[in-house]
């Protein structure tokens, strides 16, 4: 169930559109760096607004410091790991660009390009009508039930919408819109289709199969989904928890070796994963703090890994 590169780029893009403002390149993951060149040359992404007084370090990751000049050029100075040579590579950020979005869903479902968009509130945009209906675009589901009087029974009703929002970060109501608005998940029902998007039809393939990647199947190995891309563990609010391609195989070779401690060098060839040990692969970068999607793994990690010290050896902390 590997996403394609498309999938990966279109959910790269519903990410960024969440977030609104720019992403660092050096925050993304290996895949989401490829995803990222495919909306590059979409054009879906507009370069970010970069600092030239201070970087995040190269080394920890974890703090920003100030740029300066030296013989050697411009340098960072990390609190905590000292001076290092700035990357030039690594100050380049990406913003996804809000009028590509609403453009591509309009020629998506055959919104006419001279109909107006009306922002209705800050991340919610009318963009026009859909078989007679009006479509809201809005950064998140919260935004339109927080905002809902405004948006369907405002000066302008628009009931029956079609409400597009990426899916969201955190479990969300099932229906929340039952009755008022047919809500569409942009990952799920549109396709990036070479510079176009396309609306897939609910009825074919396409959508099932995305429909069992995005949804949080149930646990099967002990904490883990059938095929280890979710952990469900009581004691984290933001409901299950969706693991990288990484992840997902340094649990699924720390669970079928769960019977003894294993060196991090024998789980990570189990793993295939170049990284040194398997909390490498679990490491949150400081622009994706307190962000549940990243959160969420390195927690897992934590509740579920017991690393015993003496010997350096890791095993699964899971009675079953
Ligand atoms: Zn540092």
């Amino acid at each position: 169930m590997e996403l394609t590169l498309n999938q990966q780029a279109i959910s790269l893009a519903a990410l960024m559109f969440v977030r609104g403002n720019a992403s660092f390149e050096s925050s993304l993951h290996d895949e989401e760096i490829s995803a990222l060149e495919v909306l590059k040359q979409a054009k879906a992404v507009v370069p970010g607004v970069v600092s030239s007084r201070d970087a995040v370090c190269a080394f920890c990751g974890l703090y920003r410091g100030p740029i300066f000049r030296s013989n050697e050029g411009l340098m960072v100075q990390c609190p905590d790991c000292g001076p290092f040579a700035l990357d030039p590579a690594s100050q380049r950020s990406w913003r996804l660009d809000d009028e590509w979005l609403i453009r591509k869903l309009r020629g998506a479902l055959d919104i006419s390009p001279h109909a107006t968009v009306n922002q209705i509130i800050d991340g919610v945009w009318d963009i026009g009508r859909h078989k007679k209906r009006p479509v809201v675009l809005a950064r998140r589901i919260d935004l339109v039930e927080r905002h809902g009087l405004r948006i369907f029974h405002g000066p302008e009703p628009r009931s029956q919408s079609w409400v597009i929002t990426p899916r969201p970060l955190v479990r969300a109501p099932l229906e929340p819109l039952t009755g008022t608005a047919t809500w569409w998940q942009l990952e799920d029902r549109f396709a990036l289709h070479g510079l176009a998007l396309r609306l897939l039809d609910p009825d074919q393939g396409e959508k099932s199969d995305n429909v069992q990647d995005g949804l949080p199947s149930v646990a099967v190995h002990g904490p883990f989904s059938e095929d280890f891309t979710w952990v469900h563990l009581e004691g984290w609010p933001h409901g299950p928890i969706r693991l990288t391609e990484a992840q997902t195989r340094v649990f699924a070779a720390l669970w079928e070796h769960r019977d003894r401690a294993q060196s991090s060098k024998f789980i990570m060839r189990a793993a295939r994963l170049d990284s040194e040990k398997p909390m490498d692969v679990f490491k949150v970068k400081a622009a994706n703090r307190d962000d549940p999607t990243y959160e969420g793994p390195r927690w897992a990690y934590n509740q579920l890994v017991v690393r015993q010290r003496r010997l350096g050896q890791y095993r699964l902390a899971w009675s079953s």
